[in-house]
This record gives structure tokens, sequence and C-alpha cells, in this order.
């Protein structure tokens, strides 16, 4: 029996013939199905820009509003989960009260999916270095360390704050707050190549074009999307 990491019920391990045939050891997921199943999948109906579900196909407002700001540039987003309640209590444990283990359901969450990108560069979006230094991990990375090769481009500046506590406008409003670490192992070749940025959640998109926009200042030629596990 496992433990769900989620509830803390046990549960039997899902298990089939093919398993036992497999030499391949199958990795063990840590939810139970009650669980899983409060994690909804983005429906058909996506923007096709950020993936977000929307009503009727086309543009979003948020992508629309963007639109305006970048006309020939927006921030191709891919999504895999609509935020639900479970979200919520799940990334409030794991962000605000720094518990580690629970990053290992959002690595179960997209496990899969995450290895049908292929991207020359995959650039996880930093905390800031208080809120680092108070939970003794950065969020972020901590997800995505065990499933790609990570690249720490960016760096977030002191007192700049979280997303999380704000609301939309003041979201919308957050000004830029990244720079590129002097000390990242920038090369002379890489400014043509395709960086996928990495988030927990997408909800204005303000942080992901923030981020975005300092890479480019360094990578102007850089082909640049991002991820984020919910939407
Ligand atoms: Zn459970
Ligand atoms: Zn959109």
């Amino acid at each position: 029996m496992i433990e769900c990491l989620f509830c803390g019920q046990y549960f039997a391990a899902d298990f089939n013939l093919l398993d036992l045939l497999s030499t391949q050891k199958k990795r063990q997921g840590r939810l139970c199905r009650q669980c899983l199943k409060r994690f909804p999948r983005l429906g058909k109906t996506r923007c096709p820009n950020c993936d977000k579900n929307v009503e009727k196909s086309g543009l979003c407002l948020d992508c629309q509003d963007w639109q305006k700001i970048y006309p020939d540039n927006l921030l191709k987003n891919h999504a895999v989960y609509r935020y639900s309640d479970a979200f919520h209590d799940l990334l409030v444990n794991y962000k605000r009260y720094g518990d580690y283990c629970l990053r290992e359901i959002l690595q179960e969450l997209i496990r899969k999916e995450i290895q049908e990108y292929h991207f020359d560069y995959y650039v996880p979006v930093p905390t800031s270095p208080e809120h680092q230094k108070r939970r003794q991990f950065d969020t972020v990375s901590a997800i995505f360390a065990d499933l790609l090769p990570l690249s720490y481009f960016l760096k977030k500046k002191e007192g700049t704050g979280a997303q999380g506590e704000k609301n939309k406008r003041q979201r919308l409003l957050t000004p830029q707050g990244f720079f590129v670490a002097k000390d990242a192992p920038i090369k002379d070749n890489i400014s043509n190549d395709r960086f996928l940025l990495l988030d927990d959640i997408y909800t204005t998109g303000r942080t992901l074009y923030n981020a975005r926009d300092k890479l480019l200042e360094v990578f102007p030629q850089a082909k640049i999307e991002s991820f984020a596990i919910c939407h």
C-alpha cells in the first residue's frame, strides 16, 4: 500500500500483467485515484496561443490584450491542467508553507507530457531570493529539475514579491523583476536556439512575459515559448 501524498489515505498501486513482464521499473504514483480526479485536464476548446480553456475558439481575452502590447510577438504558452481548488490547495501548501514533498505530485502530473517537448534550453522562472531563503528551495526549479536538464539563466531581484499575493490588476502592473544571471553558462552560439520557460501556473501571463522579455534582451534571436502546469 502507498500513502497518497495529497489526502494521506492508503491505496493499492495500479498493477497489470504488462508491468510484471516489463523489465523496466515502473515509477510509483503518489496520488490515489480520487485525488487524481481532482486535477482536471484542460478541455479541447483552448486559446491557440496560451492553452486557456475558452467558450468559443479563438484568442482568449487576455491574449487579445497582450496582442496590443506585443503585436508581433505573443508568447506561445503550453499548459496541461485547468486550475482547480485542488491546485489551489496544493500550491498553497507547496509554496506558502514550503512542503517540499508536494513537488512529487506536480512531477507526477506532468511527467509524461513534459517529455514531449524538445527545446534546447529549459529555463525555470526563479523565485525571489527572500522567498527562496524562507522555504530553503526554489519552488519551480524543484519541480522541473528531476524531469529536465535546466538552464538557470534568470534570477529574480530581491524585494519583488510573489505573484500569488497580488490581485489581477496588481499582477499586470508587476514591473520587470528578472535579470540574466552573471554566472549563467552563456555561450556565444546559443542566440538562435529554442528556449522553453517553465512555471507552475499561468495566471495573467505577466511573469512569463517579463521573463521572456529579459531573455530576449540577451538573446535577441532566441525562439522562446513557455510551459505552465496549470492555467
Ligand atoms: Zn488521495
Ligand atoms: Zn490566450
